[in-house]
């Protein structure tokens, strides 16, 4: 790791380095920490991904221990090679380099014959009830189970009918395999789980060699095994698992597949974000519908989304680190990745130029073919160094920073009134150039030529300080600005017949196409950031080319959003 996150001593320990430690004192694992992050490949990593993956790589940094990636294939159906290459590309680019690579369904063979060995010690059986006959005799919370008629066969007859199923006799859905635990249970998890199901589907890298697949509960904690994991970090919904985790665990230790100590499963609460969704099947939809372009919209929670927005992967990792590792579920304010990604940008992103809707002036007392060279700095911290602008007749500025009535306490452009041009001079309005409509289409000023450089001699107070482009100099680009992806704080929490996808804003992105760039941008190539004075910090987008720039807005330089809030609250 190249660079800062927070390190562990600099605050309390969590609750999951409490128990590492604890297994260092008792030498449990002989002082090994192998952690690992199982993604499935069925879509592209998020941000609630980007926790789990800190989480994991951090806590084997910590304590000097490594991190396997692996990516738990074991469901056929919906796995890609396209997801397995964008999960390698953001786990690296996150700043993390893995111990070694794994796939579940390089264990299918190993599955299938600790399976078998579970059938012949009684621990396993075929069962041909239905999917909802199984689910009918599984019971529920208040009731207790009722024993399949299937769980009564002979050792040999399962074991024969389970070589069957793999050979492809049956029909699939006909039978499946399930662990013969206790239909008693007060843990629903417990009562009879699913082993092995029949699918006649493509595996993304088994073909056409299996018919049956194993499913997660079973696959997961054998993995973990083979690969003596020590703590296996999973989501609070799998709480109620670790009892199965740790019997199939227990059993396949008792048939002397697996040395003791066996891996420990220990969950923290998911991560979730306001404003947007975070299910890989849910921004599938968003893709897939076309609410977004792809996965790396610079809107999605995505982590290439993050990446093309502008996030670096320190802004990132401090979010994860900040938001710390809980045990019960809650929301975690967008606003604080942002705080995050501004923070980072703040000590690296040079200072720019740049005008969004731009209002041409014309400075009347500079002659024409005038130019004025300026050197600036490129940051507030002089080490960034300079670079050079150029003041001439007519330039560019906000047409908002201009208004013909201006309300009490405005400092920018009005009729009669003086501002600055950052780091070039000062300018008065003299004069409204207006269309036939009544637009404001060009404003006549002059300048006080003594100002050059930024002030007055006579040290009068101008308090307005305007961005501007030279319009001799300008080149035109494209800007991207985004909003939130979501007008509620969940849009998972909708109302009765209402759809997630109701609150979709449909002001999430805006296009300006004729944005003007002061000319040290000329060169600027994808991934560049930069900060433009007082708009926010922007980066070059990948659909950028030289002569037909591209930047998207990667955050505000202040909350606008809370700004607005607060208004409506006042
Ligand atoms: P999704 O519901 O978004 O598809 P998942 O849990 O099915 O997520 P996996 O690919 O199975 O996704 O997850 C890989 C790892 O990332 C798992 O250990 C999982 O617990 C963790 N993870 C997934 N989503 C989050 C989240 N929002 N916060 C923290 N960890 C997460
Ligand atoms: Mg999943």
């Amino acid at each position: 790791m190249t660079d800062s996150s927070p390190a562990p001593e600099s605050r309390a320990l969590n609750f999951i380095e409490d128990i590492v430690e604890a297994d260092r004192v008792t030498e449990k694992h002989a002082g090994r920490v192998l952690t690992r992050f199982p993604p499935e490949p069925n879509g592209y990593l998020h941000i609630g991904h980007a926790k789990s993956i800190c989480l994991n790589f951090g806590l084997a940094n910590t304590y000097g221990g490594g991190t396997n990636l692996r990516f738990d294939d074991t469901n056929p159906v919906k796995e890609d090679v396209e997801y397995v290459d964008s999960i390698r590309e953001d786990v690296a680019w996150l700043g993390f380099s893995w111990v070694s690579e794994h796939f579940a369904s390089d264990y299918f063979q190993v599955l299938y014959d600790y399976a078998e060995y579970l059938i012949q010690t009684g621990k396993a059986y075929i069962c041909d009830l239905t999917e909802s006959e199984i689910r009918e005799y599984r019971g529920n919370f208040y009731t207790s189970g009722k024993d399949s008629p299937f769980r009564v066969r002979s050792a040999d007859e399962n074991l024969d009918l389970f070589r069957r199923m793999k050979a492809g006799e049956f029909a699939d859905g006909s039978k499946v395999l399930r662990a013969k635990i206790d239909m008693q249970s007060g843990n629903m998890n417990l009562r009879d789980p699913l082993m092995y199901r029949i699918r006649r589907a493509h595996h993304h890298r088994t073909g056409d060699a299996w018919l049956i697949y194993p499913l997660y509960d079973y696959a997961h904690g054998v993995s973990d095994a083979m690969e003596r994991i020590t703590h296996s970090i999973c989501t609070l919904e799998f709480e109620d698992h670790r009892p199965l985790y740790d019997w199939f665990l227990a059993q396949d230790a008792e048939g002397k597949f697996f040395q003791r100590p066996l891996p420990r499963q220990i969950e923290f609460a998911r991560l979730n974000l306001t404003y947007t969704v975070m299910s890989k099947r849910r921004l599938l939809l968003l893709v897939q519908e076309g609410h977004v372009n792809h996965w790396d919209d610079p809107r999605m929670p995505t982590i290439c989304g993050l990446r093309r927005r502008g996030f670096t992967p320190a802004a990132l990792r401090n979010f994860c680190e900040c938001v710390g590792v809980a045990k019960r579920d809650s929301f975690t304010d967008v606003g604080l990745l942002e705080f995050a990604i501004r923070e980072d940008l703040e000590k690296i992103a040079h200072r720019r130029m740049a005008v969004l809707r731009p209002l041409k002036i014309v400075i009347t007392n500079l002659a024409e073919g005038e130019v004025h060279e300026l050197e600036v700095a490129n940051h507030p911290d002089a080490i960034h160094g300079t670079r050079r602008l150029f003041l001439s007749r007519e330039v560019f500025v906000e047409r908002d920073d201009f208004e013909e009535i201006p309300p009490k306490k405005w400092f920018r452009l009005a009729p009669g009134a003086e501002v600055r041009l950052k780091g070039a001079c000062l300018i008065r309005c003299e004069d409204i150039i207006k269309d036939e409509s009544g637009q404001v289409v060009e404003l006549r000023c002059t300048w006080d030529p003594a100002s050059l450089g930024g002030d007055a001699p006579d040290g009068r107070k101008v308090k307005g300080t305007l961005h501007w482009v030279s319009a001799a100099h300008a080149i035109n680009a494209e800007v991207r600005l985004y909003d939130r992806l979501f007008t509620a704080e969940n849009p998972m929490d909708v109302e009765e017949g209402g759809d997630w996808r109701d609150t979709l804003n449909p002001q999430s992105l805006e296009v300006l196409k004729s944005v003007k760039l002061e000319v040290s941008l000329t060169d600027a190539k994808a991934g560049d950031r930069y900060q433009f004075e007082r708009l926010g910090y922007f980066c070059v987008d990948t659909d950028s080319k030289p002569d037909a720039l591209v930047f998207n807005r990667t955050v505000a330089l202040k909350d606008s959003w809370a700004k607005v809030e607060e208004k409506s609250k006042g």
